[in-house]
């Protein structure tokens, strides 16, 4: 089969690596879709990368047993390999599983984990099923597209009582749109790329600032009868952002964030949390048990096609990634068998 591997700074090109092949409970998947998510950033850093990629779609092309999935099934791909047997596991929390299954033991070889390929392998029990009549281009948004606000939104109860403010307006700030305006929530979103501002009022934000404007937390207290909003959500991983959700919430609001980051965030207990009454909380991806939720977002939202912005044959690999890194683009998908 073929696979994309980004070989040096900007620099990728696909590669020939042996078909996976199926066994015990894990399947393998005949991928339609990749949607595409960070993998970008390793290309410009010049990181070399053999296995791209943790979203896909595609059908259950082989089995080794019978089990959860069928050969025909159309599925869409959980990210990681959790061990489904611990308590996070069980829960549908397999996301924070501490004992992921390592392919190189498990299966002696490491092919089959990356989904910028034409093939993958998978355990059955991450491959929910597309609901009948959904396309896999319709589906591919399933991950870090609405995924991550999801599951915020779920936690924190966003309704439509309530005014959102979302920081960065990429595929998962653009995904969180969607999904607030779906829970009939006002939304503020937070962004300053004109490609991005555009594209987030096209999804239904009622209002965008600019974060570089010098009265941004003003302009949000205006809207909020100068309380600040209810709930925000950091997208965008960077450090004046989530201190700008922090400070732009209201007194007993929530504040999640969704946005990988591995900068310092200085927060002071007393005036940030305590005498704020703030929450503040770290959501990664969302529960398995929510997938039929996040699937009836896509069905029944008016908006939720509108979050792919384009599409590459997976040939095009170096198109794609210098279209992600230009941050002119919402969620991209790759066609593997193009
Ligand atoms: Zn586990
Ligand atoms: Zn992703």
């Amino acid at each position: 089969m073929k696979k994309a591997v980004i070989l040096g700074e900007r620099q990728s090109g696909l590669v020939d690596v042996p078909d996976p092949q199926p066994k015990e409970n894990w399947a393998v998947v005949k991928v339609h879709v990749v949607p595409m998510c960070t993998e970008y950033k390793a290309w410009v850093a010049g990181s070399p990368s053999e296995y791209l990629g943790h979203e896909a779609v595609g059908e259950v092309v082989a089995v080794a047993q019978p089990g959860r999935v069928q050969v025909g099934d159309r599925v869409v791909v959980m990210p990681q390999y959790p061990c489904g047997v611990c308590e996070s596991c069980v829960a549908g929390d397999y996301i924070y599983c501490e004992h992921v299954v390592s392919l190189k033991e498990f299966l002696d070889t490491p092919e089959g984990s990356a989904t910028y390929a034409q093939y993958l392998i998978k355990p059955d029990w991450l491959l929910p099923k597309i609901p009948a009549g959904m396309s896999y281009e319709q589906a591919a948004i399933y991950c870090c597209g609405l995924g991550p606000s999801f599951q915020a939104f779920e936690t924190m109860q966003v309704s439509a009582y309530d005014t959102v403010l979302i920081t960065g307006m990429g595929p998962v700030g653009l995904g969180g749109v969607i999904n607030a305006k779906y829970r009939g929530a006002r939304v503020i979103a937070v962004e300053s790329i004109p490609y991005r501002v555009d594209y987030a009022k096209k999804l239904g934000a009622d209002f965008v600032i600019d974060p570089r404007a010098s009265d941004a937390l003003e302009q949000v207290r205006a809207l909020t009868g100068g309380k600040g909003v209810d709930m925000a959500l950091d997208c965008s991983g960077t450090v004046p952002a989530e201190r700008f959700c922090i400070n732009a919430t209201r007194r007993r609001g929530q504040v999640t964030f969704v946005g990988e980051c591995s900068q310092e965030l200085a927060i002071t207990v007393s005036p940030d949390m305590i005498r704020k009454g703030l929450t503040v909380r770290g959501s990664w991806h969302y529960n398995l048990n929510n997938y039929p939720k996040v699937m009836q977002v896509i069905q029944n939202s008016p908006v939720a096609g509108q979050l792919v912005s384009h599409t590459f044959p997976m040939s095009q690999i170096q198109q794609a990634l210098e279209l992600s890194a230009s941050h002119q683009c919402a969620k991209v998908l790759l066609k593997p068998w193009e």
